[in-house]
C-alpha cells in the first residue's frame, strides 16, 4: 500500500517535472511547423513542377517513352534541390498500349435504327478486339443479376451498370466497393459466353468522360474486350436499354507486349543520428494514359518534391535518412513499389515510418495509419501541432497502394495522405485529371501536413 503510495507520488512528481519540458517541446515544434508552412506557402515550387510534369511530359504510362522522360525530369529535379544522394531502381513492368482507333457505338435495331456513338475508353491491361465485333446487348445491372440471368449471356456484350455508392461520405469507400466491376467484370462474364463487356465508369461526374483503370482476366477464361463509358452514357444505358432490341458495335486496339524496364526514382536526405535508418515519403510517377495525371499522382509527386525543398531550404538536418521516392507501375501493375520493399529487404535495410500521397492534391483532411493502436495514440499526441494547416484527424486505415509492400515485409508503420476526396473521382484516371484542375494552395498545404507529419517521426520515432 506504501509502495503504491510512493509510486503513485513519484509519477506526479515526474510528471510536474516532464509537463513543462513537453509543454516546452511543442513549443519548438509549433515554431518549426509555423517556419516549414511559411517556407513553403511563400517560396514553394511544386504547383510550377506540377505544371512541366503535366504540361510538358503529360499521360506516362508504364513502358511509354513518356514514363522514361519523367524518370529523367525528376532525377535532375531531385539533383538541382539539393539532395545528398539521388539513383534509379530498375524493374520490370507489364507494356500495355491502347492502340488507336478504338470506338464503340450503341444501335436500336428497330425501325429508326438510332445509332449513337458512347464516350468510351479501353479498360487498361484489356486486349483489343483489333477487328469490329458487333453483338446483342445484354443489361446487367451487377453480379447477382449475372448469376441469375447466365443462361441469356452466351454470345453478348454485357453492359454492367453498377456505380458508386452516393451515400459514402468518404468517397473511396465506394471507389473500393465498386472497383470489382471494372477488374473482374470481363472474365465473369466470359465464362457464361459473353463475347464483350462495358462497364459504367467509377466516378459520379457530372460529365461524360470515361474513367479507365487497370483490369485482370482470369486465364481459365477467353481475354474478351472490355470498355467502360462516360457517366452521361451510363445514365443513357440505364433509361432506355433495359428493354428492346439493341446491339453494340465496339472496336478496341489495346496490346499487352513483353514486360520492359522502367525505373523507381529516389533521392535522400542523410540521417545525422541513426543513417541506416529509413523513413520513405512518396507517390507514384506513372499516371494513365489518357490524362496529365495530374491529382493522380502528379500531386504527390510534386507534394514529395517540394518536401525535400522545404527542409533544405531551412537548413533541415533530419536525424533519420529520408527517402524521397517517385515510384514506377502504380497503376496496372505495382511492380515498382514491390521492387521498392524487396530491395530494402535484400540491403537489410530498416525502414521505420513511410508515408503515401496518392489520394490527390485537394485540401489537406487528415491521415490513416497502419500501425498498432498503442502507436495510434502517441501520433494523435501531435494532432494539435497539425491542426492549423488542415489535418482534422489521424486514425487507423492504411497507408497507399505503394507503401504496403514494406509492411509485408518489415511491419513498417505506414501512413497515407487524406486530402478532401468530394472531387477525386470526378476526374481519376480521365481525360479531366488535367493541371487546370489543381488549386495551387492547396496543393502547397498538402505537402506542408506531410512535411510536419515527417518531421515529427523524424524526431520523436513511433
Ligand atoms: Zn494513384
Amino acid at each position: 500500500m506504501v509502495d503504491i503510495f510512493i509510486f503513485s507520488h513519484m509519477k506526479k512528481l515526474l510528471l510536474l517535472i516532464l509537463l513543462p519540458i513537453l509543454a516546452k517541446s511543442q513549443q519548438n515544434d509549433s515554431v518549426f511547423i509555423k517556419k516549414i508552412s511559411d517556407e513553403i506557402l511563400r517560396n514553394g515550387q511544386a504547383y510550377q513542377l506540377l505544371h512541366h510534369l503535366t504540361k510538358n511530359i503529360g499521360g506516362r504510362l508504364a513502358g511509354s517513352p513518356q514514363y522514361n522522360q519523367a524518370v529523367q525530369w525528376s532525377f535532375e529535379t531531385f539533383k538541382k534541390l539539393g539532395s545528398d544522394n539521388v539513383f534509379l531502381q530498375d524493374c520490370l513492368v507489364p507494356h500495355w498500349v491502347r492502340g488507336s482507333g478504338d470506338a464503340a457505338f450503341l444501335i436500336k435495331k428497330d425501325e429508326t435504327n438510332t445509332k449513337k456513338q458512347l464516350s468510351m475508353v479501353a479498360i487498361g491491361n484489356s486486349l483489343g478486339s483489333q477487328k469490329a465485333i458487333t453483338a446483342p446487348l445484354l443489361y446487367i445491372e451487377n453480379f447477382d443479376e449475372l448469376e441469375k440471368r447466365k443462361d441469356e449471356v452466351k454470345g453478348k456484350i454485357v453492359y454492367f451498370n453498377a456505380g458508386f455508392d452516393p451515400t459514402n461520405i468518404r468517397t473511396f469507400k465506394s471507389y473500393s466497393e465498386s472497383g470489382m466491376y471494372r477488374t473482374t467484370s470481363a472474365s465473369r462474364a466470359a465464362k457464361y459466353g459473353a463475347v464483350g463487356v462495358v462497364i459504367r465508369s467509377l466516378s459520379e461526374a457530372t460529365d461524360n468522360y470515361p474513367h479507365t483503370g487497370a483490369m485482370r482476366y482470369n486465364d481459365s477464361f477467353p481475354k474478351i474486350p472490355a470498355i467502360c463509358v462516360g457517366i452521361e452514357d451510363a445514365d443513357y444505358f440505364a433509361a432506355n436499354t433495359k428493354t428492346g432490341n439493341w446491339v453494340i458495335s465496339m472496336k478496341t486496339h489495346g496490346k499487352m507486349l513483353p514486360d520492359t524496364i522502367n525505373q523507381n526514382v529516389i533521392a535522400e536526405l542523410k540521417g545525422t543520428d541513426f543513417p541506416n535508418e529509413y523513413i520513405t515519403v512518396g507517390g507514384h510517377l506513372d499516371s494513365w494514359d489518357i490524362c496529365e495525371g495530374a491529382h493522380d499522382d502528379g500531386a504527390g509527386v510534386v507534394q514529395t518534391m517540394e518536401i525535400l525543398r522545404a527542409f533544405k531550404a531551412l537548413g533541415y538536418q533530419p536525424k533519420h535518412t529520408i527517402r524521397f521516392v517517385l515510384f514506377a507501375n502504380e497503376e496496372n501493375g505495382l511492380r515498382g513499389a514491390l521492387k521498392y520493399a524487396d530491395a530494402a529487404k535484400e540491403n537489410n535495410e530498416k525502414h521505420i515510418f513511410a508515408l503515401e500521397s496518392d489520394a490527390g492534391g485537394f485540401t489537406p483532411r487528415g491521415f490513416s495509419f497502419s500501425i498498432s493502436q498503442e502507436k495510434l495514440s502517441t501520433i494523435q499526441s501531435w494532432l494539435n501541432l497539425l491542426k492549423p494547416y488542415g489535418t482534422e484527424f489521424l486514425e487507423l486505415g492504411g497507408g497507399g497502394a505503394d507503401v504496403g509492400p514494406l509492411y509485408r515485409n518489415f511491419k513498417t508503420p505506414l501512413a497515407g495522405f487524406i486530402p478532401d476526396s468530394q472531387r477525386y473521382f470526378d476526374i481519376h484516371h480521365a481525360p479531366s485529371d488535367t493541371f487546370e484542375k489543381v488549386n495551387k494552395r492547396e496543393l502547397l498545404l498538402g505537402a506542408i501536413n506531410m512535411a510536419a507529419l515527417i518531421y515529427l517521426v523524424d524526431k520523436y520515432g513511433i
